[in-house]
């Protein structure tokens, strides 16, 4: 099958007809081909967008909001379709994708058809001067929405749904190694009635098509979620030319669990954050600190619970863990296992290739639990992204802060304690953008998304996406 472009509305070929293949990576095989679109198509794409800005950019709220909610709808009306689709493109369990990456994309949309609804700006009278100051916040005008493989249609149009919301025209480029629910979202965009132009989505690889988009001089914004090497590059192309930058990066997440958590409730919640989606999530706890009087019970009961996790085909119903996303992840995220043996950590379970009966080609990989002596080893230090996590304990409650504390990245955090002036010490000085206690990614999309230090500039959800999406311009009338 041959994906294509989506550009003023109409499916199209690449101008240059050059095609990538597209894996399935549960069973190692080619079942379809993208478009490796050139400057010369996102160059399309701008003409579409920046014509179809003016009508867009004025029609009424209550309208957009119709049109969202109705994209919302036909989402959930195909979930079966986009999850299959997704878990195939993916490798990650169906039912996976069936119970939040595809519900979450419809729920992305009728958030921003509402919140829009709800967006405020403010005024300021100035007393005693006789003039009042209101700000208006309008749309920037077409902007670029570049996304990762992990949860595909997820943040494709956790990014997009704002954006079209608060009036901008789009260029969106989903992760090539996943372009498939993008590829359908533009049939539901056209049969919800989204008007040609506001959205395009032109598929390829980063370093051309989401180049060419970064480079683009007419592109206001560009709202990026991947990798941190990724954001450099795009950070240090798009700031001379004062683009509006949104960058959503990696993670290092400390897991922190003290002796007087609900342990049971803990132990069920750190083996999904720790294995969920293949560990191919940017907010999984990768690095697990425990107090050193639970330590023993912790680990044993931890490795009991991770060797029954099923490592199986996406279509299984019993697979608790699906494919990793590419060959080339496999090998990155095996080199670390090696990384660590090398290093002085000891593999308490897992560490090896899993081969599927009948899908012997696949990417499967044992979830792998290993032990560290110091929170100084490059896999306590550096972002693997796959189904491995490190565990080691701690004595003092100074000790683990300055552990969780001393990675270059900062994207969230997650507590386990029934003690509520340490949550309250500990929150407020863990260096992280999110901060979980006793639970994990558990959203509300009202509140602000993203990380600090090396995990990000900026924020997503809520008001801050549509703050993001839209300039501020005051205006100061003397009365
Ligand atoms: P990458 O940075 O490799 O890619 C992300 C997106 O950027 C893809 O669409 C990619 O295209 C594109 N891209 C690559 N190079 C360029 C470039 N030079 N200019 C413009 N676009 C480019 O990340 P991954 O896809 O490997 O995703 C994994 C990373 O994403 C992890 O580090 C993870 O932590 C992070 N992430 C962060 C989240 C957050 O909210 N903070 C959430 C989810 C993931 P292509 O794939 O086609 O090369």
């Amino acid at each position: 099958m041959h994906i294509q472009n989506f550009i003023n509305g109409n499916f199209q070929n690449p101008l240059s007809n050059d095609w990538i293949p597209n894996y399935n990576p549960s069973s190692g095989d080619v079942y379809g081909q993208i478009p490796n679109s050139s400057k010369e198509d996102v160059d399309a794409a701008y003409e579409a967008a920046n014509l179809a800005f003016n009508r867009w950019s004025q029609t009424t709220l209550e309208e957009r909001s119709r049109i969202l909610l109705k994209i919302s709808e036909l989402i959930e009306s195909n979930l079966d379709r986009l999850a299959k689709a997704e878990s195939k493109d993916n490798g990650k369990p169906l039912w996976l994708a069936k119970a939040i990456d595809i519900p979450r994309a419809s729920s992305n949309f009728r958030f921003f058809a509402n919140a829009i609804t709800q967006f405020a700006s403010e005024s300021h009278e100035s007393i005693g001067q006789n003039a009042i100051n209101y700000t208006l916040r309008q749309p920037l005008g077409v902007v670029g929405c570049i996304s990762p493989w992990n949860l595909p249609l997820y943040l494709f149009t956790w990014k997009i749904a704002p954006a079209i919301a608060a009036g901008n025209c789009v260029i969106a480029k989903p992760s090539e190694v996943t372009p498939m629910t993008a590829y359908l979202l533009a049939e539901i965009c056209n049969e919800a009635g989204l008007p040609k132009g506001v959205l395009n989505i032109v598929h390829g690889l980063g370093t051309t098509t989401g180049q060419a988009i970064v480079e683009h001089s007419e592109i206001k914004a560009i709202s990026f979620t991947g990798g941190t090497s990724t954001g450099v590059h795009i950070a240090r192309t798009a700031a001379p030319m004062f683009k509006k930058l949104s960058l959503e990066l990696g993670g290092k997440n400390p897991n922190i669990i003290f002796a007087d958590c609900d342990y049971e409730d803990m132990l069920t919640t750190t083996v999904r954050s720790s294995f969920a989606n293949q560990g191919q999530i940017c907010l999984c706890g990768s690095r697990i600190f425990i107090e050193a009087s639970l330590y023993e019970k912790f680990k044993i009961d931890f490795i009991a619970r991770v060797t029954q996790l099923k490592v199986g085909h996406p279509s299984d119903t019993e697979t608790k863990v699906g494919a990793l996303v590419s060959k080339q992840h496999l090998e990155k995220v095996m080199s670390y296992i090696d990384i660590a043996k090398e290093e002085g950590g000891i593999v308490l379970t897992g560490g090896n290739k899993v081969k599927v009966k009948g899908y012997e080609n696949g990417y499967y990989l044992e979830p792998t639990i290993i032990e560290v002596t110091t929170d100084e080893c490059r896999v306590n230090q550096e972002e693997i992204f796959g189904p491995v996590v490190t565990i080691m304990p701690f004595t003092l409650e100074d000790q683990v802060l300055d552990m969780a504390n001393k990675v270059k990245y900062g994207l969230s955090a997650t507590l386990w304690t029934n003690d509520l002036k340490r949550t309250m010490r500990l929150s407020h000085k863990l260096q992280a953008g999110i901060v979980w206690v006793n639970t994990w990614l558990m959203r509300d999309l009202r509140t602000p998304f993203g990380g600090v230090k090396n995990s990000g500039v900026g924020r997503e959800g809520g008001f801050e996406a549509l703050r993001f999406f839209t300039e501020p311009k005051n205006v100061c009338i003397k009365y």
